[in-house]
This record gives structure tokens, sequence and C-alpha cells, in this order.
């Protein structure tokens, strides 16, 4: 499991020494000895979560550890209910909505006070830890101050001061950093069969994000979207210009959304018919624990509806950072600054940009690309947001 993190040795290092430890704690028939709140941090796409993942899988791995102490085999039926999210002892949550409410939170406090139902651990683990509110925060912070022996947190969070400070400093903090360009475009060339070419312009133009640097790579809707959002820079004369360019950045994000959805969902379903289907007959895991076909599907497009709100934010804020990497392009070559561009399939036209205009501007033009992320952020209506920041891109004294 921990061989689907990219670039991230140390912390493998740190969670795979974690879990042999863990282990030992269990045979022992001991409490102690254990951390039971733990802090993923990382820039989005960087993998917390499937580094939380592949931790929780070490901790309730069956397998015989390797001659390191290895755990999280990836092979035995433990490992592969944690990867399809239907282990037992393992709850995964997202915010119902945009942030975890006091309601969710008490829930799940209830849910981790129980004792293990294999005997190793209960572990509850938080995608988007930081959209906590703070009341939900509180409720929280009582549980992991008092944890049961065998209850384990995992939170994640793009970094430690997205969590309130009471959290943060009750967790070992694991920081994931963002994956070098190289080992993605390794990663997509030996996992995905991308050829070494496609494989590098996909993983230096989504600057580290893994899935989306995949979706570039084998998606070639991905990569028209892409350069709809790029092709913007140049298409703003009038202000009827920015209108339409507004709405167009919404709109093809929300299609690079529900594409990105679609694809998640379909896995995950797969996976999941194949545990209740052939998968799981007769051997290993009592078969009286594990919940019916049925309830865990209905559990997983829950799940799914709230990461689908999610996704559609977090694609317009991601083809934001396109925009920003551009003008931050833009900036280097006006700089005169020798070094690689993220968007070097587009060098022309920055090149173009960055003699037409003055640093300024393109320092003007990323803050306008942040006061939009801000923004929205906030919850402001995407296109209105958007149209603001269109009508701030154009060139001084234009329309
Ligand atoms: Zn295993």
């Amino acid at each position: 499991m921990f061989a689907d993190l990219v670039g991230q040795d140390q912390a493998i290092g740190v969670l795979r020494r974690a879990a042999a430890a863990a282990a030992e704690t269990v045979a022992g028939g001991r409490g102690t000895g254990m951390t039971h709140a733990w802090l993923f941090t990382g820039p989005p796409g960087s993998g917390r979560s499937s580094a939380a993942r592949a931790f929780a899988a070490a901790l309730l791995c069956d397998g015989p550890g390797g001659p390191a102490g290895d755990r999280g085999c990836g092979h035995c039926e433990a490992c592969h209910l944690v990867g399809v999210g239907s282990h037992p002892d393992l709850t995964r949550v997202r915010p119902e909505g945009l942030s975890y409410s006091v309601r969710q939170t008490r829930d799940l406090v209830l849910k981790a006070a129980g004792a293990p139902t294999l005997g190793k651990w209960r572990i509850v683990l938080f995608e988007d830890a930081d959209r906590v509110t703070e009341a939900a925060a509180n409720a929280l912070l009582k549980a992991i101050e008092e944890p049961p022996a065998r209850t384990v947190w995992l939170l994640c969070a793009p970094s430690p001061d997205d969590m309130i400070i009471t959290i943060r400093s009750r967790c070992r903090v694991v920081t994931l950093r963002t994956p070098p360009t190289e080992a993605v475009a390794r990663t997509l060339t030996e996992r995905d069969g991308v050829p070494p070419d496609m494989a590098l312009l996909a993983a230096r133009a989504a600057q580290g994000h893994i899935g989306r640097a995949r979706r570039l790579a084998l998606d070639e809707d991905v990569r028209r979207r892409r350069a709809d959002v790029l092709s913007i820079p140049g298409s703003l004369g009038g202000v009827g210009d920015c209108v339409a360019a507004a709405e167009r950045l919404v709109k093809t994000s929300a299609e690079d959304a529900d594409a990105a959805t679609a694809e998640l969902n379909e896995t995950e379903t797969a996976e999941l018919r194949k545990v209740y289907g052939e998968g799981s007959s007769g051997r290993g895991l009592n078969r009286g624990l594990v919940r019916g076909g049925a309830g865990a599907l209905k559990e997983l497009e829950t799940l799914q509806k709230s990461r689908a709100t999610r996704i559609k934010r977090d694609s317009l804020d991601l083809a934001l950072l396109d925009l920003t990497a551009f003008y931050r392009d833009v900036l280097a070559v006006q700089f005169g600054a020798g070094v690689e561009l993220t968007n070097e399939d587009r060098r022309r036209e920055i090149e173009a940009l960055a003699r037409g205009s003055s640093p300024e501007d393109t320092l003007r033009r990323t803050r306008a690309v942040m006061r939009c992320r801000e923004r929205l952020a906030a919850n402001v209506n995407p296109q209105i947001a958007v149209e603001a920041m269109t009508l701030a891109l154009r060139s001084p004294g234009v329309g």
C-alpha cells in the first residue's frame, strides 16, 4: 500500500517504523506506546489521504510482516478491505457538504470509542480535517485528549496551520512533500504505461498533483480543458471577451470535476462489488463481521456524493492554480530566470506576453487570480468571482 505513494520516502519510513512498533504493542497485549492522533499534511495531490490509508492498512494488516517488520502487505484480506474502504475497524469520513458539523463529529467520536472488532486498532480517518468547524473541533479535541487504548485518529489537512492549535499539539505530524516532477513522471510511465515524453509534460503541468497528472496524461479531454484555461490570458480584449472567458472557465472546470468524480466512483464501486461478489467467499475474515454488500454500497454512494461537491470546488481552484503557474512562467521570463517553465509547452505565448507587459502587470494579474481563489473559498458565486478576475486580467487601458 505504501507503494502507491510517490516521492514520500521519508514519511513512509516514519510510518513503517510506527506500524512495526504498533504490531509489537498488539502482540504484547499492551495499550501503550502508540501515538493515538496523527496529522497528515501536504499540498493538494501529494497523497495525504493515500498515506493515511496506507498507514491504516499497515496497522490492520494480517500478513506476517516482512524481515523489517513491514506491515501493509496489500495482499491479505484486511489490506484489501482497507483498500476498498470497507474494513470494519476503519471509518473513513469526509465532510457532509463543505464542512464537518458538530453532529457528524460527535457521531464519529462515539463510533471511535468502541473496541476494535478484529482486535487490533479502531481507526478513524478524517479527510479534509481542516474543514472541521470550531464547535466540531471541540468535540474532536475531547476524544483525542483521552483516547481509548486501541483507537487511532488519522487527520488529513494541507498544513499544520490549518488545524486549531489545541488539536495540532496533540497530533504527531507526518509531512508529505510535493513529489518531484521526475518521480511523478516515472510513476505514470511505470504504472500507467504513459510514454515518457507525455508523462513528463503532464507531471510538470500538474505541479506535483499526482491524480491530476494522471488524468492529464491519460485523457485527451482533460488536456483540451487545460488548453482552454491557458488560452484565457491571451483572449481578453473587451468586456464581452472577459465575461465569455469567465463562463468558459466555470463550465470547463465543472466538466473536469464530473470526469474526475465519475472515474473515482467507477473504480471504487467496481472494487467494492468484487469484495462482496466473488472476492471474499469463505476465507479469512469472519463473514459475520462484513456488512451486507447493499449497505456498504449505499454508504459508498453517500460518501461519493459529498466528495462530488468538494471536487467541483477544488477543480475550479486547480484551474486557477494553472493560471497562477502561467503568470509565474511569464514573470520568470520577464526576470530572465533561466528556469524550466511549468507550461513549457506554451513557451511561445508566455514569451510574447512577457515582452508585451511589465513585471508589475504580471504581479497585478497574479494577485487578481489569488483574490478570486479567496473569494471562491468564501463561497462567492463562481461566475461573479471569476468574471471580476478576468476583467482584472486585461491589459491596462483596454476596453
Ligand atoms: Zn496485509
